[in-house]
């Protein structure tokens, strides 16, 4: 099928109306079929979100569900007690006890499958090894791992002694995990010898004794994986222990699950630093927990009887709320994956839904983007009939690679879920009810049930449809962070606005709304660009430019002399020369104005990305500006820096 020229979206930057009714297959057996339910919360306040919270078993039941009298320090459900890991774990046992729980694929094509059972015994068993090793009840235990089985194993295991866990992805550098370390509190790591990348063995210790050395907290035990056997040896010092071993040696103790205050924190997550310095937010254990197992219900329509792939790496916030509390509070079967979707292959992704059977599937659009620019006859060389439910969050999706997800992966039936929200939100606040809501490719939605999501201008005040706004939330939600490691002044003033409308959330992102209450992510506040007496939102440009033909990806930014410069990526069989060039020019002169022609189109193999695959503009725009530009090993890709500048200069 040929995308070009169905772009949908209007010049004035939301997308088309063109509407995508749920498949009449998928409603009837939906768990949200409900249309009443936006009006039930809508009528009920806070006290809706029992809904959720009954989702999970309390060891004291609530009785208050909110406690909003010191705002904005909320507190959810503040007099009930509960244990994350046994509601991940222990109540499915006499249901499901042989149930698979995880199900683990490695890069070098290694299989390993947890049980229900398996992943009880396993989670006691280094529960109880870690309290040998002095970890009690608050202390923070920071977790350096990619995605073997033991770090869900861990976060579990952490959790079920009330030990509140501090992941920090692996591929971070030693001295981003010292930062972490150390302003989370941490006297305990787990982390592993080593694992794949590609093809070589990398030694991810010296990466941990590198940042030990950097940390000012002393780290009282470290607990190392082996992941890679024989192909890396490394050596333990006295205060170091294998992993393996403590296992063996706790193997069959039972750990009873510490209740804790739904108020007490459950881990700390930094966010992806896309904007600035990564921020560290603090989830507390009741209200995250219910706002997860809510959502993975009633938006990724997950049941126990499902095979379900949440492709983010756990070191992100979607990993942890929908690679691990989601799936496992619910109940259901997870595939976990170590390798990345190109490795060894471009099969690999599709083979892995194919052979397991994948109902539902949750990824990015920078995945889906990549998928595109490989091709369709991947997908299409593989049986995917299984898919049901689509999801995508992270980055805004276009109508393009909206529809190009659903035809190619979902057999163009399966419902997409276009979902928003934050490390700092915890779980999904705005998508459709794929059961209930119909969808508008390039828009997420409207706020979930129970979400006050609202786009308003400077003053707070409602925007007209179709005007640009600030996405700001009004109401307290059960997901929310329950503060910042930065300190209580630093949360209020990053997040909170007080003013005559009481307290309001800030997302920094910016939005439009249409008639429908559906919004559309036009970027971050931040990410404006004044040309010309215009304002022009990065998501929009972007858009019109990606729905020229053989074009993958684009970044806009703006060069602080108010020209709009784009870099643009290709398909592979596409030369990019005069022609497409010419052809974005027209493209956004048709879809937003001539304004918004770009003063230079810099074409490049490779857009600069963050760990967690987004777009890294901040940097894009120094490039244009000529600007110095400061550390790039936040990158996913530090490499292409160097070609992006000697792009632009050559142009
Ligand atoms: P930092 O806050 O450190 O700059 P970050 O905002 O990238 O990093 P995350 O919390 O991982 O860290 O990302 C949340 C952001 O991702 C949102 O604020 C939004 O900009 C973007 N986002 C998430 N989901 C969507 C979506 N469905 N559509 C558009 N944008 C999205
Ligand atoms: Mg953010």
């Amino acid at each position: 099928m040929d995308y070009a020229g169905v772009d949908g979206r209007r010049a004035d930057g939301t997308a088309g109306d063109e509407v995508v009714e749920p498949p009449a297959s998928f409603s009837d057996r939906a768990v949200a079929s409900d249309p009443e339910l936006y009006e039930a919360f809508d009528d009920e306040g806070p006290s809706a979100w029992r809904r959720a919270a009954d989702l999970l078993d309390w060891e004291t039941e609530y009785d208050r569900v909110l406690d909003d009298d010191d705002p904005p320090f909320y507190e959810w459900f503040p007099d009930g007690r509960l244990n994350a890991a046994a509601n991940c774990v222990d109540r499915h046992l006499d249901e499901r006890r042989n149930q698979l729980a995880i199900r683990w694929f490695g890069k070098r094509g290694e299989r390993r499958s947890y049980t229900y059972l398996d992943l009880h015994r396993e989670v006691n068993a280094l529960a109880a090894g870690l309290r040998e090793l002095g970890v009690e009840e608050d202390d923070v235990v920071t977790l350096y791992l990619p995605m073997v089985p033991e770090l869900p194993i861990a976060m579990l295991a952490c959790a079920r002694i009330g030990a509140p866990h501090n992941v920090v992805f692996a591929g971070l550098s030693a001295e981003a995990l010292a930062t972490r370390i150390d302003a989370a509190d941490s006297e305990y790591l787990v982390t592993c010898d080593g694992y794949y990348r590609r093809e070589d063995a990398f030694n991810q210790k010296s990466k941990a004794d590198n940042a030990r050395l950097r940390a000012d907290a002393d780290l009282s035990a470290t607990v190392v994986v082996d992941r890679l056997g024989d192909a890396l040896d490394v050596s333990l010092g006295t205060d170091e222990h294998a992993y393996e071993a403590i296992v063996e040696a706790h193997d069959g103790e039972a750990v009873d699950p510490v209740a804790r205050d739904a108020t007490d924190l459950l881990f700390v997550m930094y966010t992806s630093g896309t904007t600035g310095r990564p921020k560290g937010v603090e989830h507390a254990t009741g209200g995250y927990l219910a706002h997860v197992a809510w959502t993975t219900r009633n938006v990724l329509d997950v049941r126990p009887d499902d095979t379900y792939w949440c492709a983010a790496d756990i070191g992100w916030i979607t990993g942890h709320s929908y690679g691990v509390y989601g799936p496992l509070s619910v109940g259901t079967t997870s595939v976990l994956y170590e390798g990345s979707p190109d490795y060894p292959d471009r099969e690999r992704v599709w083979d892995l839904i194919e052979r397991n059977a994948v109902s539902v599937f949750y990824t990015s659009p920078t995945a889906i983007r990549s998928f595109m620019k490989w091709g369709a006859e991947y997908p299409e060389a593989h049986d995917l009939s299984s898919i049901r439910l689509l999801g995508t969050v992270g980055e805004s999706i276009t109508p393009k690679a909206w529809r190009w997800y659903r035809d190619h992966v979902g057999g163009g039936e399966a419902p997409v879920v276009d979902t928003w929200w934050q490390t700092e939100t915890g779980a999904i606040s705005l998508a459709t009810l794929p059961g209930v809501t119909p969808m508008k490719p390039g828009k997420v939605g409207p706020p979930l049930p129970g979400i006050d999501a609202r786009v308003v201008d400077e003053d707070g005040e409602p925007v007209e449809p179709g005007e640009p706004g600030y996405l700001t939330i009004a109401a307290p939600w059960p997901g929310m962070l329950r503060g910042l490691r930065e300190g209580d002044e630093r949360y209020r003033r990053e997040y909170w606005l007080e003013g005559d409308h009481g307290w309001r959330y800030r997302t920094g992102d910016g939005a439009t709304v249409d008639e429908d209450g559906y919004v559309t992510i036009l970027g971050r506040v931040d990410d404006v660009i004044n040309v010309r007496t215009h304002r022009f939102n990065t998501a929009e440009l972007e858009s019109a430019i990606v729905g020229a033909e053989g074009v993958t990806e684009a970044a806009v930014v703006g060069d602080g002399d108010g020209r709009i410069v784009a870099y643009v990526t290709t398909r592979g069989d596409v030369d990019p020369d005069e022609t497409l060039r010419g052809a974005i020019g027209e493209r956004l002169a048709r879809a937003v104005g001539d304004v918004a022609r770009p003063d230079r189109v810099v074409f490049t193999p490779d857009l600069p990305k963050t760990r967690s695959g987004k777009i890294m503009r901040r940097l894009l725009e120094d490039i244009a500006r000529g600007d110095e530009f400061g550390d790039v090993s936040a990158l996913r890709n530090p490499e292409v820096v160097g070609e992006i500048e000697s792009a632009v200069r050559e142009e």
